[in-house]
């Protein structure tokens, strides 16, 4: 799901490169490179190295070049191994045109065969060498990169996206888009482009969200940008980016994990304060009169969702029956797109993805429009592919998150979430206006309440302590706090890489209790509900068997207290919004272990932040 940047103007390039990947390294470590034209020498200097920026910023250290034009790339490998050959930018066989890559040529193996028939060599393993020999090929015959690139894309099956120059036009980017996310940011005398916009924010807020199918010509002084859906040169509109850029930093925490969890009452605020209407109604901006026409009509809803996201849903899904009667089903986003789901106009699919370009969730977005469903995407970044495909977005507002485990994103898709089951049941008439001021009542104390809680964290660091060198932890809930476990279990894995498991707390009995010895650490979900004294009966079978119980209960529970080993409370609140609480020691408590067993937090192994490809 690499990150992709490109660069053309009067500052020397490299260096915007390198600070642009900065910004887009977490879409994927595990190699980096740029490829400039020199512009003493003339030719395409190319730089890569296998693993981490840093790896390629060392190397560059030894080189200076001055450059006018140049791309640059962070790679999540799909085809081929992470190495230094297979490392982008690759550059095309005649050695004329350097690209980069986002994303999956589906039938490479097919065009590489017929290219190598041709004698074209290649020198890697990857899927985007073909591509990038397809439009050298191609170029060899018009000398017109821009006729090139429009034939080769043509021949090119999947979804992807690709910035290139040749060296025989040191002037000229040309950047293609087919659902992977394309940005150009606009500059004077110079332009950018890239795969996120937090990578274009230190030189400019106007900005170019690419459409699919489109391929722009970008040159220090202009962009233009030709359809090839409509067949014609088009104007795209600019945007203003208000995103603040220090946003984006660390500001002082050690981790970019532990400032996101920081920053969660404020998120929090932000969403209800934008959100809730004089206490007593709720308002989604983006939402038109027709869209909450339709809203009264439907008659099914499906959350549909990938990782962290689908634990949101599963929350989503629950406030969504128990407040308005609909039926919900919640399923993760490549479990339904193959799964030929029934669907119709009066079909509701939600779509929750951060990004707004996990490909699962896009190609089920695509799937659900394709049968007549109304669609509704819940996304946090603005212009989102997801966001534009969709009949309607809800922004989530958490502000850029940077941390490859979600945080601040997941408890924003909660409360964005539960805000619109309240709001369709309103609209469907089943809850009252005083049962609805009665929810935003307690839902409004939720800032304060999480704030508080961050405020423990030498309690969570201690319990981390005890635990941190143990293989394997077990997470349990009921009801609401069902996702809370199986969500505090994968933040474990995703940053510690111990085994954690999450499970419904009454399906023990039928397999984990198998598990429980005294070396067994159970994290108990437990808060105040209509399925609490089930959840202590739960916690009694641990016990009786020398597991070792961490629980998170509401404050004031002695006979929880009493029970566990360790026990972090939350404050009073409805059952429905206590996940929102819930989910805070547990990020805590995954931190803390990672921490303590020396971690890459922000950058574990294996993963990257914006999945997007299948
Ligand atoms: N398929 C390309 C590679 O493996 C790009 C991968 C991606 O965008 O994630 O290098």
């Amino acid at each position: 799901m690499c990150g992709i940047i490109g660069y053309v103007g009067y500052r020397n390039t490299v260096p915007v490169l390198v600070k642009g990947l900065e910004k887009l390294e977490y879409r994927g470590y595990d190699s980096a490179g740029v490829a400039c034209i020199d512009y003493q020498k003339g030719g395409i200097s190319l730089i890569k190295e296998k693993g981490k920026l840093s790896v390629l910023k060392e190397k560059i250290g030894d080189f200076s070049i001055e450059a006018h034009i140049g791309i640059g790339h962070t790679r999540w490998a799909t085809h081929g191994e992470p190495s230094r050959a297979n490392a982008h930018p690759h550059i095309d066989a005649s050695g004329k045109i350097a690209l980069v890559h986002n994303g999956i040529i589906e039938n490479y193996a097919e065009l590489k065969h017929s290219l190598q028939k041709k004698r074209v060599r290649f020198l890697s393993q990857t899927d985007t060498e073909v591509g990038a020999n397809l439009i050298g090929h191609y170029y060899r015959k018009s000398r017109k990169l821009f006729d090139a690139v429009k034939r080769a894309v043509g021949e090119l099956h999947g979804f992807f996206a690709f910035v290139l120059f040749s060296k025989e036009d040191p002037e000229t980017l040309i950047a293609y888009k087919r659902s992977n996310p394309l940005v150009i940011g606009l500059g004077q005398g110079e332009n950018f482009v890239a795969s996120d916009v937090t990578a274009l924010l230190p030189y400019t807020r106007q900005v170019i969200y690419l459409e699919d199918e489109d391929l722009a010509v970008i040159t220090a002084k202009e962009v233009s940008v030709y359809s090839l859906k409509s067949k014609s040169w088009v104007r795209r509109h600019v945007s203003t980016v208000h995103w603040d850029a220090s946003q984006a930093q660390k500001q002082g925490f050690p981790h970019f994990m532990l400032k996101e969890m920081h920053e969660q009452p404020e998120v929090l605020k932000k969403i209800l304060s934008k959100k809730i209407q004089k206490g007593k109604s709720i308002f989604f901006d983006t939402l038109d009169k027709k869209f909450q026409q339709s809203l009264r009509k439907i008659k099914r809803v499906s959350m549909i969702s990938c990782g962290t996201a689908y634990h949101a849903g599963l929350l989503g899904s629950i406030a969504i029956e128990q407040y308005t009667r609909l039926p919900c089903r919640t399923q993760v986003s490549s479990e339904f797109r193959y799964g030929d789901p029934i669907l119709d106009h009066e079909d509701l699919v939600v779509l929750i993805t951060q990004s707004g370009e996990t490909a699962d969730t896009l190609a089920a977005l695509r799937e659900a429009r394709s049968k007549g469903a109304i669609t509704l995407a819940v996304v946090n970044v603005v212009g989102s592919t997801v966001a534009r495909e969709a009949d309607a977005v809800i922004y989530t507002h958490a502000g850029p998150e940077i941390g490859v485990a979600s945080t601040k994103a997941y408890i924003a898709q909660l409360s964005t979430l539960i805000l619109l089951a309240f709001h369709i049941a309103r609209l469907r008439k089943t809850i009252s206006l005083s049962e609805l001021k009665g929810l935003l009542r307690e839902f409004k104390k939720i800032p304060d309440q999480c704030a508080k809680m961050l405020k423990e964290n030498k309690k969570f660091e201690e319990c981390a302590q005890k635990h941190y060198t143990r293989r394997n932890f077990l997470y349990l809930g009921r009801g609401c706090n069902y996702p809370t476990a199986l969500e505090g279990a994968l933040k474990l894995k995703e940053i510690s890489y111990a085994h954690a498991h999450g499970y419904a707390a009454g399906e023990m009995k039928h397999g984990p209790i198998a598990l429980i010895d005294h070396e067994q650490p159970v994290i108990c979900i437990a808060p105040d509900s209509t399925t609490y004294d089930k959840m202590i009966s739960n916690i009694q079978e641990i016990r009786a068997r020398d597991g070792i119980v961490i629980a998170i209960g509401t404050k004031g529970r002695k006979e929880l207290e009493k029970m566990a080993d360790d026990f972090f409370p939350i404050p009073k609140t409805l059952e429905i919004l206590s996940p929102i609480l819930t989910v805070v020691p547990l990020q805590f408590f995954a931190y803390h272990i990672a921490v303590l067993n020396g971690r890459d937090v922000d950058q574990p192994r294996n993963l990257a932040k914006s999945v997007t490809v299948e």
